[in-house]
């Protein structure tokens, strides 16, 4: 069985439609997707009429933004009731920083003598409700002052980088318990790729276990082989959940294929059995899992 549990679609910053993303996934022999566009759940009702047709057991989730003492943590969020008050209201507010922030990107582009307009940026992002700066980068691709999204990050988006904005994120520990509370489980993206790591060092793994997190995200393409064998340790010390992902996000990152890293079916069963408790406790009948 072929498990993998992060991938983006249009909705957010991917470039297929969720159904194709979900076509794409069946093709190249997966047997399990889960869908996480970032701070939205509005892919999935597209996603798990296409997953039914296909034949496709799918994994509704969100990659939600959050912050944990000053630095940005990716959550990745399976199964919750998407209209649980208290997870829509602070999904609410993250797509609304997301909103925000592009004005003041574009300010700062200007002032670089980068002239990009708000109608550039909505044209890029087509219809998501959570623009990011890879739908900047794709605007100034579209505009040729880049070849491709990686030069946008490098030379202007990237932290550090002179039209970098921070944003609103939602707290990372009062995520996790939301998530719990909505019913579904929460497992951390990437948590020693990029900055994350450190904010996230293993005891404060252990502590975020205790808090409600069900498991870490081990293989990603973000850590090398040294990193996961580490994180693996961490996991079976404190035990969480591992989960392996591609984190596609269609042409719009290399290296990054659906099932370039997979989930073990073991662990998967394990995020299953907790997703079922915590649907138990939040009074739901069962998870809404899309079953091939
Ligand atoms: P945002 O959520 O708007 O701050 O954008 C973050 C997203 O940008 C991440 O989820 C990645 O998918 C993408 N990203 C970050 N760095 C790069 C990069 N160097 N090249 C391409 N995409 C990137
Ligand atoms: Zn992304
Ligand atoms: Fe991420
Ligand atoms: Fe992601």
């Amino acid at each position: 069985m072929r498990i993998d549990l992060h991938a983006h679609s249009s909705v957010s910053d991917g470039t297929q439609r969720p159904a194709e993303l979900v076509r794409a996934a069946a093709a190249s022999g997966l047997d399990v997707l889960a869908i996480t566009d970032h701070d939205t759940t509005d892919s999935w009702d597209e996603a798990a009429r296409a997953a039914r047709e296909v034949g496709l057991t799918l994994v509704r989730g969100i990659e939600i933004s959050t912050v944990h003492r000053g630095r940005g943590v990716h959550l990745l969020a399976y199964l919750p009731d998407p209209t649980h008050p208290a997870l829509h209201s602070r999904l609410l507010a993250v797509l609304a920083g997301r909103a925000s922030r592009v004005p003041a990107i574009l300010e700062r582009l200007s002032a670089l003598g980068v002239d990009l307009t708000e109608e550039e940026v909505a044209s890029a992002s087509g219809r998501t409700a959570a623009t990011g700066r890879p739908h900047l980068a794709d605007a100034l691709v579209t505009k040729g002052v880049v070849r491709d999204r990686r030069e946008a990050f490098d030379r202007f988006l990237n932290p550090g980088r002179p039209a970098y904005v921070d944003r609103t994120a939602a707290d990372l520990v009062d995520m996790i318990t939301v998530v719990a509370d909505a019913g579904g489980v929460s497992v951390l993206a990437h948590p020693w790729g990029r900055s994350a790591r450190q904010v996230l060092d293993a005891a404060t793994l252990g502590e975020l276990r205790a808090l409600g997190l069900t498991g870490i995200e081990v293989d990603h393409e973000d850590h090398p082989r040294p990193v996961r064998h580490e994180l693996r340790a961490v996991a079976r010390h404190h035990d969480l959940v591992v989960t392996g992902s591609s984190d596609h996000h269609g042409l719009g990152k290399v290296g990054h294929e659906l099932g370039c890293n997979t989930t073990d079916p073991h662990e998967y069963e394990r995020l299953l059995a907790a997703a079922e408790e915590a649907a138990a406790r939040s009074g739901r009948a069962v998870p809404d899992l899309v079953v091939a």
